[in-house]
Formats: structure tokens, C-alpha cells, sequence
């Protein structure tokens, strides 16, 4: 699934959209290049899920764990991570024990130490303007159910 992202407050309304449709512990990749807007997606995720204070880039720390609404959510960015095996440590594999949301920015850089994806969001700047694309790609049951439940909007397949 491919939608356009106009703008900040889109993107963030994208955001809320994902949470309202997220009801089950899963993991979401975040893909796309720096500046793209997996932070601003992320802020609205936490948002529609009705977390009222700032969320702060992990970039430095890696990780952000929240707990809003009795669900667990971890924010990761592994964009400064060099070497995947940096990460062993924090044993990010038992983080999704079934419980938990993952949204992790940068995942390509934690390959072999992350749980595998159920939702992969692929975040691009749009070929013409200031807007974004967003490409959404569902794995196994738990992905397909969030991403129809995510609806249509304006849909356009391919
Ligand atoms: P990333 O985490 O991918 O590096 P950020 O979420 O920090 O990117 O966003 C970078 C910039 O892009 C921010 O200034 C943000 O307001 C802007 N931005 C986010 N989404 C969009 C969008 N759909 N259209 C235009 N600008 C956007
Ligand atoms: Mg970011």
C-alpha cells in the first residue's frame, strides 16, 4: 500500500491512524533516509495512543521505552549503530515478548538482533514538493490485519 504524505501535521495524523489500527503486539521497520519523517510518524503513533508528553529522538540512546494505556512501546533508532553486534547487549530480540510494540528506525543496522518485522513502513520524499510517500508492506497475520484495518484512504495500489 503507497500513500501520499503532504505535509508534518499528515504525516503525524498518519501516525495516529497506524496506532488506531495497531491493537496487537507487533514490530514496525521504519525505513527511508534521513529527514524522511519516521520520527514525526512515530510522535503521532505515541499520540494516538494517547500519550500527551514529547517524544524524544532515541538517537543518542537508541531506545525509548514507553508505557502508555497498559501496553509497552519501544522507540529505537539505530542510525549511529556501526556494528549490529553493539546492540547484543541490549537483548533486543526478548524485547518483543508478546507484549510489546516496536517501532525501530534504522533497521537495517540491527539486522541479526532484532525480532523480525510484522509491518515494514517505507518513508521516501516525494518525487515532486516538500511531501513524503509511504509505503506499507504487511507480514504474516498479525501485519495483514493491522494494515487492512488501517483502511484505505486513498489508496493506490503499486
Ligand atoms: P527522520 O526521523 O526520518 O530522520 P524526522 O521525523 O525527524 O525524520 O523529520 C524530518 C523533517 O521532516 C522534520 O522537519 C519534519 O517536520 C519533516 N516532515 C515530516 N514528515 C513530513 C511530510 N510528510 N512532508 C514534509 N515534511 C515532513
Ligand atoms: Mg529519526
Amino acid at each position: 500500500m503507497k500513500l501520499a504524505v503532504h505535509d508534518e501535521a499528515a504525516m503525524i495524523a498518519m501516525g495516529e491512524r497506524l496506532a488506531g489500527a495497531c491493537h496487537d503486539p507487533m514490530v514496525f521497520y521504519l525505513y527511508g533516509p534521513l529527514g524522511a519523517g519516521k520520527t514525526t510518524l512515530v510522535r503521532g503513533f505515541m499520540r494516538g495512543l494517547g500519550y500527551a508528553a514529547a517524544v524524544k529522538s532515541p538517537t543518542y540512546t537508541l531506545i525509548e521505552p514507553y508505557e502508555v494505556g497498559g501496553r509497552r512501546v519501544y522507540h529505537l533508532d539505530l542510525y549511529r549503530v556501526r556494528d549490529a553486534a553493539e546492540l547484543e547487549y541490549l537483548g533486543l530480540r526478548e524485547l518483543q515478548d508478546g507484549s510489546a510494540v516496536l517501532l525501530v528506525e534504522w533497521p537495517e543496522r540491527g539486522e541479526g538482533f532484532l525480532p523480525p518485522a510484522d509491518v515494514e513502513l517505507a518513508i521516501d520524499y516525494a518525487a515532486e514538493g516538500e511531501g513524503r510517500q509511504l509505503a506499507l508492506q504487511a507480514y504474516g497475520a498479525v501485519g495483514e490485519k493491522l494494515v487492512s484495518a488501517f483502511g484505505s484512504g486513498d489508496f493506490n495500489p503499486g
